[in-house]
C-alpha cells in the first residue's frame, strides 16, 4: 500500500492507497502545534496532543498500525512538497540529494518546505526501509518558456531564483490525466479552492499560469490579495513592517477582505454589497487573467474547473464563463480535484519504472 503524506503549516493529510490506486482510507491531523491537535482517520476521530508533525506523524502511524496497516504493509510513502525550485520538476525517490534539493528550495517556500522535509524525516525514522517519493507543486510547470517565467529584472535579484514558478501543478496534472486521449489541445483550466490558480496547457503542458514566485500572485483568492503592484507592496511594508504587510496580502485580504469572509458559499448566500462586491471581483479577475493565459495558449478548446469552488459552483462557473464569450463558445468540464491520487500514481509509475 502507498501512504501520501500532504504536510501543511498546521495539518498533516494522509491517503492510503493500494497499488491498483483504489483508496483504503484518508484522514489527518489537524491544529498541530496548537493547544489540542485532532485525529480524524479511519474509524479513529479524538484529539491528541501533537506539538509538531514529528508527533502527529507519530500518531498517524501508530493509529494506521492499530487498524491493522502495519509499517510492514506499506510499499511506498510518497509526498507532496510544495516547492521543487528550478532543479525538482519531476516526481522522485527521496534521496540525499533530493532532500538537498528540498532544502535548497526551501527560501522560496518559507513555510511550506520546512513542514515536508519535517514529514520525509519523520517516516525515514518512523518506518524506516520503506522507500520515499516527492511529488512537486512546482513541477507541472517547468514547461513553460523563459519569456513567461522571467521577471524583467535586474541580472542579480534573477539570477538568485526571483521568478515565476506556479503552483497547483499536481491538481492541473490530474486534470490532464482525467480527459486521457480526449484532452482538448489548447485547455484553459481553473483551479478554485482557497488558493485559485489558472494554468493554460497546451498538448498537455503549462505555458502559462497566474501564480508567478509565490501562490500570492493572479487571481482573487479566498484570503489572498491575487495580483498587486510590487510598489503598493513596498508601501505597505512601509506602513506595517514587512511581516505584517506579509500576513494582511496573504491571510486577510481576497474574499476576506473585500466581502469579510473567505468562505464563497457564506458570500454567495449573504447577498449584501460587499459579499457581491468581492464575488464580482473573484469572477472579474478570474476572467482578466485568463484573457492573459489564453495569448500564451493562442486559442481555446476547452476549459476545465476544479477546486471547491470550481467543482461546486455552477453560479460561479457561469459568471466567469460570461466574461469571456469573446473567446467562442467551448466545452467546459468540471473535473474533481485529487492531488493525493496523483501522488499515488506518481510514486506508482516510479516504482514500476524501477523494477
Ligand atoms: P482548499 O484549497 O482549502 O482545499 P477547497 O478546494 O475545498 O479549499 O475550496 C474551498 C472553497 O470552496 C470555499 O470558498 C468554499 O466556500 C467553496 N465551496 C465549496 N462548496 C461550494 C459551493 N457549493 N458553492 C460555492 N462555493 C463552494
Amino acid at each position: 500500500m502507498i501512504l501520501v503524506v500532504n504536510a501543511g503549516s498546521s495539518s498533516i493529510k494522509v491517503a492510503l492507497f493500494k497499488r491498483d490506486l483504489t483508496e483504503v482510507m484518508d484522514g489527518q491531523v489537524s491544529g498541530i502545534g496548537g493547544a489540542l491537535a485532532h485525529l480524524k482517520l479511519g474509524a479513529e476521530d479524538r484529539d491528541i496532543a501533537a506539538p509538531d508533525h514529528d508527533t502527529a506523524l507519530a500518531v498517524i502511524l501508530a493509529s494506521l498500525t492499530a487498524q491493522g496497516i502495519t509499517h510492514e504493509r506499506l510499499t511506498a510513502v510518497a509526498h507532496r512538497v510544495v516547492h521543487g525550485g528550478t532543479s525538482l520538476v519531476d516526481p522522485a525517490l527521496i534521496t540525499d540529494q533530493v532532500i538537498e534539493g528540498i532544502k535548497a528550495a526551501t527560501p522560496l517556500a518559507p513555510l511550506h518546505n520546512p513542514n515536508n522535509l519535517a514529514g520525509i524525516r519523520a517516516l525515514q525514522n518512523l518506518a524506516p526501509g520503506v522507500p520515499q517519493y516527492a511529488s512537486f507543486g512546482t513541477a507541472f510547470h517547468a514547461t513553460q518558456p523563459d519569456v513567461a517565467t522571467i521577471y524583467a529584472l535586474p541580472k542579480e535579484p534573477r539570477a538568485a531564483g526571483i521568478r515565476r514558478y506556479g503552483f497547483h501543478g499536481l491538481s492541473y496534472a490530474w486534470i490532464v490525466t482525467q480527459f486521457g486521449d480526449k484532452l482538448p489541445s489548447k485547455l484553459l483550466a481553473f483551479h478554485l479552492g482557497s488558493g485559485a490558480s489558472l494554468c493554460a496547457i497546451k498538448d498537455g503542458k503549462s505555458v502559462a499560469t497566474s501564480m508567478g514566485y509565490s501562490p500570492l500572485d493572479g487571481l482573487t483568492m479566498g484570503t489572498r490579495s491575487g495580483a498587486i503592484d510590487g510598489m503598493g507592496v513596498l508601501r505597505l511594508a512601509e506602513m506595517y513592517g514587512a511581516d505584517q504587510a506579509a500576513h494582511m496580502l496573504n491571510k486577510d485580504s481576497g474574499l476576506k477582505g473585500l466581502g469579510g469572509s473567505n468562505d464563497m458559499r457564506l458570500l454567495l448566500a449573504a447577498d449584501t454589497p460587499e459579499a457581491n462586491f468581492a464575488v464580482e471581483h473573484f469572477c472579474y479577475w478570474a476572467a482578466r487573467h485568463a484573457g492573459s493565459a489564453l495569448v500564451a495558449l493562442g486559442g481555446l478548446d476547452g476549459v476545465a474547473f476544479t477546486g471547491g469552488i470550481g467543482e461546486n459552483s455552477a453560479p460561479i462557473r457561469k459568471r466567469i464563463m460570461s466574461h469571456l464569450t469573446l473567446f467562442g463558445d467551448v466545452p467546459v468540464h468540471v473535473v474533481k480535484a485529487d492531488e493525493e491520487r496523483q501522488i499515488a500514481t506518481d510514486a506508482l509509475t516510479l516504482m514500476n519504472g524501477a523494477t
